[in-house]
């Protein structure tokens, strides 16, 4: 399939759609044509963590659909708020001190910068709903230390910009970063993970292409998808620049009871994802922090479920299942 980026072209800059996305649940219940008793009870649960989503991420809801599994991830409700034994705010426990702000090294030869504070949609299951990223975070202008880290130990091959989310930096931010970057001769590889691509794919310019096309570093963009709903026309158009620069795509899901937890809707993502280039790669079972107890499935419930998918699929299109661990040295297999 050839897609040209000049027929969708959109008329407004990534900056404004970020800037007009939905923050009003009401506003999204209207345009959904949807009760506004959906949110009873869940004032509470919006404060604490804001609703935002992208208007283009809401176009590919279904209109009158409570249940559309694009909505479930972004609109707050009032079973946030009770409460569930085992279910944290910090699960990860990722609120102990960093040596560096904003830098994770916890896994071999790879190191996690965490490079802005937000994201462009807030999702309801998200573990870092929670995380003091504020403070947490470098800042543009304080990545110096987080490279003079990298510089200093030769294990490091990989570095990885996640969040928040690092699409958030501009062109400009993220050109100048990966020059410094490529001055650290023992670094081969840049990873994003990002939610972007997915929820405004008009964020992938050609500039910010062209960049990782013409580095020395190889780029992996990991998204971040958990149903083929998610990947429209423009979506598709985002991954076909993507992979005219030579990145490798790669995505990860979350698995979602109520969005994603079932054979057919898995297949079907992965195999929406194989066609516009991008290969599964994990599958995580939900991290427990507080608000997301309902979107919860057990281990056993997950492998049962991967079996399935593995009956179904080619091996390349069967994404690991996997969860973190506090301490481990990397993510850990379910099965
Ligand atoms: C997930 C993660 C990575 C990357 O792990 P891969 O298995 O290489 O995808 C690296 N550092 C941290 C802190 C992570 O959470
Ligand atoms: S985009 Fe990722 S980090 Fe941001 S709220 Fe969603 S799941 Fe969390």
């Amino acid at each position: 399939m050839v897609l040209t980026t000049k027929s969708l072209k959109p008329s407004l800059s990534w900056g404004q759609l970020l800037q007009q996305s939905i923050t009003d649940p009401v506003e999204l219940l209207r345009i959904l044509q949807l009760p506004l008793s959906l949110l009873e009870g869940a004032e509470a649960a919006w404060q604490g963590f804001k609703l935002r989503v992208p208007r283009g991420f809401v176009a590919r809801m279904e209109v009158g659909n409570p249940a559309d599994p694009l909505l479930l991830q972004v609109l707050p409700i009032a079973k946030e708020l009770d409460i569930h034994p085992g279910f944290s705010y910090d699960p990860l426990e990722e609120a102990l001190p960093n040596p560096i702000p904003g830098l994770l090294h916890k896994y071999h030869g790879r190191v996690l910068l965490t490079a802005t504070a937000s994201c462009a949609i807030n999702c309801r299951y998200c573990f870092r709903r929670h995380f003091p990223y504020k403070e947490n975070n470098p800042g543009f202008n304080q990545w110096q230390q987080a490279l003079d880290y990298i510089r200093a130990d030769h294990s490091i091959k990989e570095v990885i910009l996640s969040g928040g989310d690092p699409l958030l930096l501009s062109d400009a931010q993220l050109a100048n970063f990966l020059q410094r970057l490529e001055a650290i001769p023992h670094v081969t590889t840049l990873r994003f993970h990002s939610r972007i691509p997915v929820v405004l794919p008009e964020r992938i310019t050609s500039d910010f292409a062209k960049n990782l096309q013409h580095s020395r570093l190889h780029s992996v963009m990991v998204l971040h998808c958990n149903h083929a709903n998610e990947c429209d026309e423009n979506v598709a158009v985002a991954m076909a620049t993507l992979k005219h620069a030579g990145v490798t795509l790669l995505n990860q899901s979350v698995l979602l009871k109520g969005i994603n937890d079932d054979v057919n809707t898995l297949q079907t993502l992965s195999e929406r994802l194989f066609a516009i280039g991008v290969l599964p790669y994990y599958l995580h079972v939900l991290d427990k922090v507080h608000g997301s107890a309902h979107f919860y499935l057990s281990d056993a419930e997950a492998i049962a479920l991967m079996k399935q998918l593995t009956a179904k699929l080619p091996g390349y299109l069967v994404p690991k299942l996997v969860r973190e661990t506090p301490g481990e040295l990397n993510k850990t297999m379910v099965i």
